[in-house]
């Protein structure tokens, strides 16, 4: 277990702004003032401080939000997105040209396997995808493509919650001179990707760190030449491509990021609460906080210490229409919502195969272990989970009738 403590890290900035706001004003303006012309010359070259150019490079209020994730990730920088998968696409994007390789994980977000098995081939880009849970299959697939700039992959990933081993995974990136890039949606603050050894970490913030399904949202977050270089006026991905995230949603975002580490107590708590649960009624579950899971002792070495195992979990019902069905009465029952997403105050769950991992297909879903009865859940901050624990199981019962 880690000592870093990502809350504290952003509990000590200085959040007021210049008229000593507790919360920094929001940055209402697309363009800003240089009080002399150079100045405006020099920070479109990037050699100056505290000058604003244009929002869709940088932002007062983008960058209160930034700094709280660099210090949550302990990085030295951090930029924010329209959407967790404009994040995710920009940092790819960023480190490849035509002729490179990427590796990623078997297992990731369906969106994201989506842009690296088909929309990358326009670019020349091409992508394996490997069983991270086994270290030799990274290395072979290194050694078969040279080219590799990139190796791939979620910290826990999605949807089976598997964790993915963030030092060794860095070792090989770094043994070829390529990057490792982490998606860390699931687990923030629990795991700290870059202290790990990654280079880049990525979030979806719609999930998680905003926890309000309010509005879309992402995070990359790294060193600050990578940080400087993605916003670089003439060569910068994220400077070029444009996915900015509006002014206006970071200052929301930045407000919901000061209760994550109470969010993302609770929500573990929760989960492990039904775990146990769904352990002593017989239920087929699966969660990592809990001794039987296969990266059970790999999750403790690799963890902050505090935030527990994190608040996804799923139960397999064996079947497509078993899953529906319990769903839908889950639903009726008012145990939460059967919607895609997660990371909200209240539980959501949704049939992985049918619904966020559908854009990977069958032959691959069954490859990583994937069942068609698969029901994920985001679970929520309920105050009595014994209480949703029992509709749960009523749902279940109800639903074989
Ligand atoms: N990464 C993970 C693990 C996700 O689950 C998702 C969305 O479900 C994304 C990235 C994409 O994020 P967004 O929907 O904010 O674009």
């Amino acid at each position: 277990m880690n000592k870093f403590d990502p809350a504290t890290a952003i509990q000590r900035l200085d959040g007021r702004d210049a008229c000593r706001g507790v919360n920094p004003s929001i940055s209402d303006s697309a363009t800003f003032t240089f009080p002399k012309a150079h100045l405006m010359t020099d920070t479109f070259h990037g050699e100056t401080e505290g000058y604003f150019l244009y929002s869709r490079h940088w932002n007062p209020s983008n960058l209160s939000l930034c700094n709280a994730l660099a210090a949550m990730e302990g990085t030295e920088m951090a930029w924010c997105t329209g959407s967790g998968l404009a994040a995710i696409t920009c940092a790819l994007l960023h480190e490849v040209k035509s002729g490179d390789h990427i590796i990623s994980s078997m297992t990731t977000y369906g969106g994201t396997f989506a842009f690296m098995a088909n929309y990358l081939k326009k670019f020349n880009v091409t992508c394996s995808f490997v069983n991270f849970q086994n270290l030799d299959a990274v290395k072979a697939e290194v050694a078969k493509y040279p080219q590799t700039k990139v190796l791939y992959t979620e910290t826990m990933n999605n949807p089976l919650l598997r964790i993915a081993n963030i030092p060794e995974l860095a070792k090989i990136a770094h043994g070829i001179g390529a990057k490792l890039i982490v998606d860390n949606t699931f687990t923030p603050m629990i795991f700290s990707p870059y202290r790990l050894g990654a280079d880049v970490v990525v979030y979806s913030m719609t999930k998680f760190i905003n926890g309000k399904n309010d509005c879309v949202a992402g995070a990359i977050c790294g060193s600050a030449e990578y940080i400087n270089s993605l916003i670089d006026v003439n060569n910068g991905t994220c400077m070029l491509l444009g996915p900015v995230l509006d002014p206006m949603r970071s200052s929301s975002i930045l407000k919901n990021l000061h209760t994550l580490h109470i969010r993302m107590q609770k929500h573990s708590e929760n989960a492990m609460y039904l775990a146990k649960r769904f352990k002593e009624v017989g239920f087929k579950y699966n969660y990592p906080g809990l001794p039987e899971h296969p990266d059970y002792e790999l999750f403790k070495s690799m963890m902050n210490d505090g935030y527990g195992f994190g608040g996804m979990i799923s139960i397999d019902m064996g079947t497509a229409d078993a899953a529906s069905k319990i769903m839908e009465i889950m639903q009726e029952k008012g145990v939460g919502y059967l919607a895609v997403s997660l990371g909200y105050f209240k539980t959501l769950f949704s049939n992985s195969g049918k619904s966020t991992s559908s854009e990977v297909p069958e032959d691959i879903q069954k490859e990583m272990g994937m069942s068609e009865g698969l029901i994920r859940f985001s679970v929520g901050l309920d105050n009595d989970i014994e209480a949703t624990f029992q509709l749960i199981k009523e749902s279940v019962e109800e639903s074989r009738k």
